[in-house]
């Protein structure tokens, strides 16, 4: 296992060598080319027939280059119907793609997915109350790149994940007998939680896809997770609550250790219905990352200079390493390593994170469902008709009127009437500001303020 070194030149300046980023390039297109084996199996015993899954381990994002591609796992516990679970089959990976710029390089594409897939899945839930109201779904939907494993989760179906010899937790538990955090934020937003459920509706979720009979307040805002995986793999098995309400995971990858991926799911599913009988759908998906360790090296994704995109990122293993942010990216510590985690369930801080450069250009797209928005039309997510005055509402991103009604709904906020938006010369401001080249969060010279006199 390779350690990272403390003496790398140039290691505490700001400036990284040219031989280092050459170097850096070789080694990732070398890692496009040698992308980890994966093998993935299925088992479900279906008692209400409300578990649907998705396994498709040949995407692109590109389409017709196969260096772009990946592979995306989800699984989908319905209650109430099985309308949400379909609907959220069948649109939450098109929805991620277009929340992304077409035209990222990987790195970019790593760093922009936690934020797509917040946007998606309220995208999918938003779209998805235009077609039903009374089913609702669990979601835990993981997108495999390389070493880079990014889970997305709402409810109460899990990923966990096996490698180098430890147990990680990929998901959250969005239950209210798992979170006092939960439980005080919907309270706040005006919902009434009786023992451990919410009503009206008895739902035990705090988080899901649809459910909108019960309330705005049970929101789609996923828990989101990425890690990078060591050279030497892992297993990942995803599971409804019907087989963690008996089984640990330690359990779990127990009873499976040794087997291929379908006969793992196979037994990991028989271990937990022999327990207690069939009481609910119990469905598993086991996904094996199988590397060449000899040959395989993977680099972080990149950081683009000045963006932070990777503010939260940090080695797991030694939280009090006080290395600097360009010191690591020399290193290719072989170890898991957390990338970003944040589970907040409010959109305007999740939707707050700086976003590629590209993005600057397209200010006036809903960060939601990527909308064109004319320039008086966009809400910034700092909007809040509680707070009026703040000043950060001239900040993106920016969302459509029907998006920004969604978030206060999600909030408990009454919808607003007399919603300010932004004042025309907002946009005349905006184009100063990449004219200065300055980035679309840059605090506004004090001089110039008078120019954005708020409606
Ligand atoms: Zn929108």
């Amino acid at each position: 296992m390779s350690t990272r070194s403390k003496s790398v030149p140039g290691a505490g300046g700001a400036a990284v060598p040219l031989a280092v980023l050459l170097r850096r390039e070789v080694v990732g297109e070398k890692t496009a080319a040698e992308r980890p084996e994966l093998q993935s199996g299925l088992f479900s015993q279906a008692k209400k027939g409300e578990d649907f899954t998705f396994l498709k381990p040949d995407c692109e994002r590109l389409p017709g280059v196969p260096s772009s591609s990946f592979s995306a796992f989800g699984l989908f516990d319905g209650h109430n119907g099985n309308a949400a679970a379909i609907y959220t089959k069948e649109n939450l990976l098109n929805n991620i793609l277009t929340a992304v710029p077409a035209d990222l390089n990987r790195g970019d594409w790593l760093a922009a997915l936690p934020r797509a897939m917040v946007a998606a899945f309220v995208k999918t839930d938003k779209d998805f109350q235009t077609k039903a109201r009374s089913s609702g779904t669990t979601v835990t939907f993981v997108i495999i790149d390389g070493l880079v494993i990014t889970v997305a989760s709402v409810g109460d179906s899990r990923c966990v994940l096996e490698a180098d010899g430890s147990i990680y937790h990929l998901s959250a538990d969005h239950r209210f007998d798992a979170s006092k955090e939960e439980v005080d934020r919907v309270t706040e937003s005006g919902g009434d939680i009786g023992p451990l459920r919410c009503w009206p509706g008895g739902l035990c979720l705090s988080r899901s896809i649809g459910d909108q009979d019960v309330g705005e307040f049970i929101v789609p805002v996923p828990y989101v997770k990425q890690i990078k995986l060591s050279t030497a793999g892992g297993r990942l098995i995803i599971s409804s609550d019907g087989v963690w309400d008996v089984l640990t995971a330690e359990v779990a990858f127990n009873c499976s250790q040794g087997l291929p991926p379908e006969a793992a799911t196979e037994q990991i599913v028989k271990e937990a219905v022999q327990a207690k009988g069939l009481r609910d759908d119990t469905t598993c998906i086991v996904v094996d990352i199988i590397t060449d360790k000899a040959n395989l090296t993977t680099p972080l994704p990149k950081k683009q200079p000045g963006m932070g995109v990777f503010k939260n990122m940090f080695r797991k293993k030694t939280p009090s390493d006080s290395s600097s942010h360009t010191d690591r990216e020399y290193m290719e510590p072989d170890i898991v390593e957390e990338i970003f985690e944040d589970g907040c369930a409010f959109l305007s801080r999740r939707l707050d994170c700086e976003y590629p450069v590209r993005n600057m250009f397209k200010l006036f797209i809903c960060a939601i469902c990527q909308v064109e928005l004319k320039p008086s039309q966009g809400i910034s997510v700092h909007e809040d008709s509680s707070q009026p005055g703040n000043l950060r509402r001239w900040d993106g991103p920016f969302l459509c009127q029907g998006c920004q009604e969604k978030k206060e709904a999600m909030e408990g906020k009454r919808r607003s009437r007399g919603r300010k938006i932004i004042h025309e010369d907002w946009y005349d401001m905006s184009i100063l500001r990449s004219t200065l080249n300055c980035g679309p969060k840059t605090f506004i010279p004090v001089e110039v303020q008078p120019f954005l006199t708020p409606m």
